[in-house]
């Protein structure tokens, strides 16, 4: 770990990796990892702020495709123990993942009163039009930011992308060119970064209660599968994916508010499903709007046969949320109760 700075607010910077912290080597013109200790270097802009950053990078440091759940466990274990030594958390990561990465961690850290602020970048901080400083920069402005009572102005796991700082579990990556990576069309952003950092403070989630760390979830059940729904789908592939034996729930990726085909062989696998007490959930393939089964008569077969509502929720939300209840207990109708509620602001109920 490596300190700088004297301070105002203190915030951890945590490299996992991804295209931001790279540099193009002279040498071959490749895209490298640079020390991440040497960040005020490449970004000096951060000396101007004042606050005490330290670093911390992971080893090795991934591309986010190779994300797992163990990282996920280590980013939240870390922040955990170094809770007390720091006001906010900004965690630098591919693009990839970030929308799953940070959905997980809204569920794995309960009751936050800090903020835990992802960021990337589309192109390597060492290039000269990279969107990694601005990304940067707004990430550590945001994390550091406190209200008048001097609490965190954001206790919540949030992107920070491209001056939008969205919840991070309302998140889906929709564009792999351009500088707009990230929407968020179900939630309007918490904040948007213009001359000023103009919050939307009703918006932001407090916790109920301001002292102490946050409950560390670590415990994760990835036995979850997704069924996304297309013309044409084989009834082998859905018997494959909704009855094989691996597995504790399907998320159906449906078409629209939730629906999807109403003939026999596929409803009568949605029920062969539900009898062997797997948790079906519904979420649409949609970006923006909600599943709603009673629209329908092909969405009112799937409540029939015993599909749960996703609401509003991503799909990256649903599967973060899926492998924590089911991790959080044995009991799939506990864990289907749990996910009717709304726990971290990830659906609209
Ligand atoms: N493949 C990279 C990653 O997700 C892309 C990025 O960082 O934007 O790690």
């Amino acid at each position: 770990m490596n300190g700088n700075t004297k301070t105002k607010a203190s915030l951890l910077m945590i490299y996992t990796g991804g295209t931001i912290g790279m540099k193009q080597d002279p040498a071959d013109m490749t895209l490298k990892p640079f020390n991440f200790g040497q960040i005020l270097e490449e970004v000096p802009e951060l000396g101007k702020f004042a606050y005490r950053i330290d670093s911390f990078s992971f080893d090795p440091i991934i591309d986010s495709s190779d994300m797992e759940p163990s990282l996920w466990q280590a980013i939240a274990s870390l922040i955990h123990e170094k809770y007390d030594e720091y006001d906010g958390f900004v965690v630098l990561h591919g693009t990839d993942t970030m929308s799953y990465s940070a959905s997980a961690l809204s569920f794995m850290l309960e009751g936050l009163t800090k903020p835990v602020i992802f960021t990337g970048s589309q192109l390597p901080i060492g290039m000269p039009r990279t969107d990694g400083k601005e990304n940067l920069i707004s990430a550590v402005e945001i994390a550091a930011e406190k209200d008048a009572d001097g609490h965190a102005r954001v206790p919540e796991v949030c992107i920070c992308f491209d001056n939008m700082l969205m919840r991070g579990n309302r998140t889906t990556k929709v564009n792999a060119d351009n500088f707009r990576a990230f929407r968020s069309e179900n939630l309007p952003p918490l904040a948007e970064a213009g001359i000023q950092i103009k919050y939307n403070d009703a918006l932001i989630r407090k916790p109920a209660c301001w002292d102490g760390k946050p409950r560390l979830h670590l415990n994760l059940d990835t036995r979850v599968s997704i069924l996304k729904i297309h013309p044409g789908i084989t009834p082998q592939v859905v018997s494959d994916i909704l009855c094989g034996e691996g597995t504790r729930a399907v998320i159906l990726e449906t078409y629209g508010s939730g629906n999807a085909p109403s003939r026999p062989w596929f409803i009568d696998m949605i029920r062969r499903a539900a009898g062997m007490g797997k948790i079906l959930l519904n979420v649409t393939q949609c970006l923006a709007g909600s599943v709603d089964m009673n629209i329908y008569a092909n969405g009112k077969i799937l409540q029939d046969a015993g599909v749960s509502s996703g609401y509003d929720s991503t799909t990256e939300s649903a599967l973060a949320k899926l492998f924590f209840l089911l991790g959080e207990t044995r009991d799939n109708e506990e864990a289907r109760e749990m996910l009717d509620c709304n726990l971290r602001g990830e659906i609209s109920k």
